[in-house]
């Protein structure tokens, strides 16, 4: 068996130490020690989104942090705008629709960053939204979008600003309070280094004041109730606290390593997968690509499971394509948490290897030539 390389855009890789934590036996969620774990992570969780506000810990995936970001800010028949330039914004549309929530959607080509000009002017049509729903890095399409300058249109109207940060946070620079994010969503299964299962949620006060005015139709989502739990470092329900546990050593591993070079270290890392593609003669799909993947056009005459299954059967690397319309278009590699430049750079070998086996005209050798360089500060990178 292939030793397995997890090169996808969530789950990622979790390190060992963070792993060890899941095979410790059970304790008691209401434990002076559960507590004590909580009010750690709850600091470690505010310093990882920069920010002063309430973060909460919600047990579900990604896509519960966002459910709670919706139904508690708008309530039905309130006006939400969504800036929608991938799969992943357009489930901001279908969250809010199956709430009664009206969506105006603000459409960005698919691997186009979102024009904040055009989310001011439709602000201006709409002065009524509620709230612009948005995203970090769109991993439908490897799109890192603008989110300070977007939070600096939204800022100065009544609406607030409510961030996708799913795989974003803890793979590209993102502040929270300095970009006037007033809700910001994260996942466990992405640059945070763990396995599925937890999801969180900041709040401003801004965002705390929507939720004050109404009655959300949430029981389980509810963040009222999570903050006043969250206030004595605790939750409504039975957390994943198991999970909870191993995100206390995950946010450690970032705390030594220090967040801005984290940061680096996914740009360098997203600037030599992009120099290699390019190398090999493949065309990166974003014009802005995040930092936690890459994605790439399928080249002429290939298909994208050829390529994605021979990657996984041969060298033991899992990558994903395309999801939507962009299904058989794309091969997304993800490079995010707990990846180094090496992972990066066998990942590109194994392509090189992939692509000319498979009959492209592709000189072994091209693309990890272009990573080093890039790591070695001999070669710009794409985006520099
Ligand atoms: C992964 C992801 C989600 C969905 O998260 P789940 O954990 O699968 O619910 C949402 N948005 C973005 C940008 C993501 O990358």
């Amino acid at each position: 068996m292939r030793k397995p390389r997890l090169m996808t855009p969530g789950p990622a890789m979790v390190p060992e130490d963070v792993l060890l934590e899941l095979a410790r036996p059970v304790i008691h969620h209401r434990s002076a020690e559960a507590k004590d774990v909580i009010v750690e992570v709850a600091a470690g969780l505010k310093e990882v989104f920069r920010t002063e506000n309430d973060v909460m810990i919600l047990t579900a995936s990604g896509t519960g942090a966002m459910e709670a970001a919706a139904v508690n800010t708008v309530p039905p028949g309130g006006k939400a705008m969504v800036l929608n330039a991938g799969h992943f914004a357009a489930r901001w549309s279908s969250i809010c629709k199956a709430f009664g929530i009206n969506v105006v959607s603000v459409d960005f080509e698919w691997g186009q960053p979102v024009d904040p000009d055009r989310v001011a002017a439709a602000l201006k049509e709409h002065p009524d939204t509620v709230a612009v729903f948005g995203t970090l890095s769109e991993t439908s399409t490897g799109t890192g979008h603008p989110v300070e300058a977007i939070g600096k249109v939204v800022a100065g109207t009544d609406a607030i600003f409510v961030v996708d940060g799913i795989s974003g946070i803890g793979a590209m620079e993102c502040r929270t309070d300095d970009w006037g994010i007033d809700v910001l969503c994260a996942g466990s299964q992405k640059a945070l280094m763990l396995p599925p299962g937890l999801a969180f949620v900041s709040v401003s006060p801004k965002a705390w004041k929507k939720i004050d005015a109404f009655d959300s139709h949430s029981y389980y989502f509810s963040l009222k109730s999570a903050r006043s739990k969250m206030k004595e470092f605790d939750t409504p329900y039975t957390p994943a606290h198991t999970l909870i546990l191993a995100l206390r050593t995950a946010l450690r591993r970032i705390k030594d390593e220090g967040l801005e070079n984290v940061w680096k270290r996914h740009q360098r890392m997203s600037e030599a997968c992009q120099a290699g593609i390019q190398a090999l003669g493949l065309e990166l799909f974003s014009s802005r690509p995040a930092e936690g993947l890459t994605a790439f056009r399928v080249p002429n005459g290939l298909k994208d499971a050829q390529i994605r299954n021979k990657l996984t059967e041969q060298f033991g690397i899992t990558t994903v394509g395309g999801q939507a319309k962009l299904k058989g278009h794309i091969v997304r590699i993800g490079h995010m948490g707990y990846t180094d430049e090496l992972d990066v750079i066998s990942t590109l070998a194994a392509l090189e290897m992939t692509l000319a086996e498979l009959g492209l005209d592709v000189e072994p050798g091209r693309a990890v030539t272009a990573a080093q360089q890039v790591l070695m500060g001999q070669l710009a990178g794409a985006r520099a």
